[in-house]
């Protein structure tokens, strides 16, 4: 008969397929699907195991809720950990298991399970996490074998964030709503050069809610301070050359929209946290790493949490105060550049025979300090006027944008009765779409804000200002946003234009609108300075049939309003 102790010990076993082979392979998802249990049935006052959805392939999404009282679990700071966005990129899962057991021995980040609730996604893409093998990730050293980067649908996760297409976003950001996490920690490994420093963990407070930017600069200064003492080599920058595979072109920092998972969590006033090691570093060394910034961001929660959580709640309440007003919503670095030391390797640049371009050969043997341009001065790139009460989205849009906004939940009513309304509608000048991205048709797109009257049937969205998600709502509907609906290609339809007039009545119509309105002639003189308008017959048609009574008021007028009253 088995003793009790043996029982537990054989039910119970805690540890991973990477520790018991030393670090070279990592585990099937099938261990996820055992750990998560058996932690919670080990743990029970402390750890609860929970499926928060279904991939497109029918496997289950977990995720383990940890705390020093499960019975407080939603009352306290919820930070979130996230592994396996990218499949692929693997330590993350293997980091929490070994960190999950050291933090409930009280050897990680004393103090952080009574003063928080950790959320801990081991694995978030679970379906390319099975497409497993030992070729996925050319650039990266270990483990033996390893998922892939994208969905069984074939999409990337992380750019899924604002648009939320992917069954797997869906039920993350019910997550997101069921546990408002205040901060997320998203484990990745990089791509790219070959250099020194281990791992590199971002966490711009460049454009957020002003109320968060010192305790996000606080943090991260805290964070590179106790890496560099752990012995790691952290960046607080993602190491992108500013020129593909130019060192001497330095480093350009890229602040990302939310469509990324840190970018994502900025646009709801929380703390983002991209955390990427480095790919050649071997699997061991990259799972030790990752478990060395975790204890730091944790160490530093069990301090500051509640300062966290007060910046987070101020930066929520100031929704109210964004209406009319002037928001930051991206920043980008201008030229101004600073000198640093960064240690890479020798390099050579070859002339290859293969691509006939230049080769970029790196002797990881040899370190060797570049002395390269940092350019990491931000100035802001989009900035956008909030409306004074909200949004109002028309009937027909109503279905396919309401369903987005409840997805990540922001509030919104839908009216009751016709009514005319004075809106702010964005018309679109100039239009060209895009090669297809993540399954859709993009749209670049410039034009203007014009005040007129819009009718609203009945069933039309009203989306206020003033709330927490403030900056997410205007991300979405604001058509100058890169994530915008309008430029995920949501209302291309509306862009299409339906019905022409023959060319031949045009020609007469324009004689007459030339002949009856001096100013016009003098404005198509002016535009024929412009000799690609002049070269073509379409347009100096369409100026014409633009300021025809005919022309279609709808087409390439963006269906996300604003207005200065609630309608
Ligand atoms: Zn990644």
């Amino acid at each position: 008969m088995l003793t009790l102790a043996l029982l537990a010990a054989t039910a119970l076993d805690l540890t991973t397929e990477a520790e018991r082979s030393g670090w070279s392979r990592t585990g099937r998802y099938d261990e996820v699907v055992r750990l998560c249990p058996a932690f919670a049935t080990a743990y029970p006052d402390r750890v609860r195991c929970l499926v928060y959805g279904t991939t497109p392939e029918g496997r289950p999404m977990m995720a383990l809720v940890v705390t020093s009282d499960l019975a407080h679990a939603h009352d306290r700071p919820v930070l979130l950990i996230q592994g396996g966005i990218h499949a692929g990129e693997i330590e993350g899962k293997d980091a929490i298991f070994w960190s999950l057991r050291e933090l409930l021995a009280g050897k990680m980040a004393p103090g952080v399970l009574d003063r928080a609730t950790l959320l801990l996604v081991p694995v978030y893409n679970v379906d390319g996490h099975e497409r497993f093998g030992p070729n996925n990730r050319p650039n990266q050293r270990g483990p033996a074998e390893m998922g892939f980067r994208t969905t069984a649908q074939n999409l990337n996760l992380n750019r899924d964030y604002v648009k939320a297409e992917a069954p797997e976003t869906q039920a993350m950001l019910g997550l997101w709503s069921s546990w408002a996490p205040l901060l997320l920690v998203d484990l990745h490994t990089t791509d790219g050069a070959m250099f020194e420093p281990d791992v590199a963990v971002t966490m711009e407070p460049w454009s957020m809610a002003p109320a968060l930017e010192a305790v996000v600069a606080a943090l991260s200064d805290a964070v590179q301070a106790r890496l560099k003492a752990l012995g790691h080599m952290p960046l607080a920058f993602y190491p992108t050359f500013k020129v593909e595979d130019d060192p001497t072109s330095g480093f350009a920092v890229k602040q990302l929209s939310p469509r990324f998972s840190d970018g994502y969590a900025r646009a709801r006033n929380r703390i983002g946290v991209l955390v990427e090691t480095h790919s050649w570093k071997p699997y061991r060394v990259r799972v030790q790493t990752t478990h060395d910034v975790l204890a730091a961001l944790l160490e530093r929660a069990a301090a500051d949490v509640g300062a966290w959580r007060a910046a987070a709640e101020a930066a929520d309440g100031a929704g109210a105060g964004l209406g009319g007003s002037d928001v930051v919503l991206l920043t980008e670095p201008d030229a101004t550049s600073r000198p640093i030391d960064f240690r890479g390797y020798a390099y050579e640049v070859r002339r290859s025979e293969i691509s006939g371009a230049s080769w970029i050969v790196y002797d990881e043997k040899r370190p060797q300090i570049w002395h390269v341009p940092l350019l990491d001065h931000e100035l802001p790139s989009l900035t956008v006027r909030a409306p004074r009460a909200g949004w109002v989205v028309p009937a027909a849009q109503a279905a396919l944008v309401g369903a987005k906004l409840s997805l990540h939940g922001i509030r919104f009513s839908a009216t009751r009765s016709a009514v005319d309304v004075p809106v702010e509608a964005f018309h679109v000048a100039e239009l060209s779409y895009e090669k297809p991205f993540e399954g859709r048709t993009r749209v670049a797109l410039k034009g203007a804000w014009r005040a007129e009257t819009q009718h609203l049937a009945p069933g039309s969205l009203f989306v206020p200002v003033d709330q927490p998600l403030a900056r997410l709502a205007l991300h979405l509907l604001d058509p100058t946003a890169p994530d915008s609906l309008a430029q995920w290609g949501y209302f291309n339809a509306v862009f299409e234009q339906k019905e022409y007039m023959e060319a031949y009545v045009l020609e007469a119509e324009a004689r007459k609108m030339l002949a009856r309105d001096p100013k016009l002639a003098a404005e198509f003189d002016a535009r024929l300075k412009d000799p690609a308008f002049t070269a073509s017959a379409r347009e100096r048609l369409r100026f014409f049939y633009r300021r025809h009574p005919t022309w279609d008021a709808r087409v390439e007028v963006v269906p996300t309003f604003r207005v200065d009253r609630m309608p």
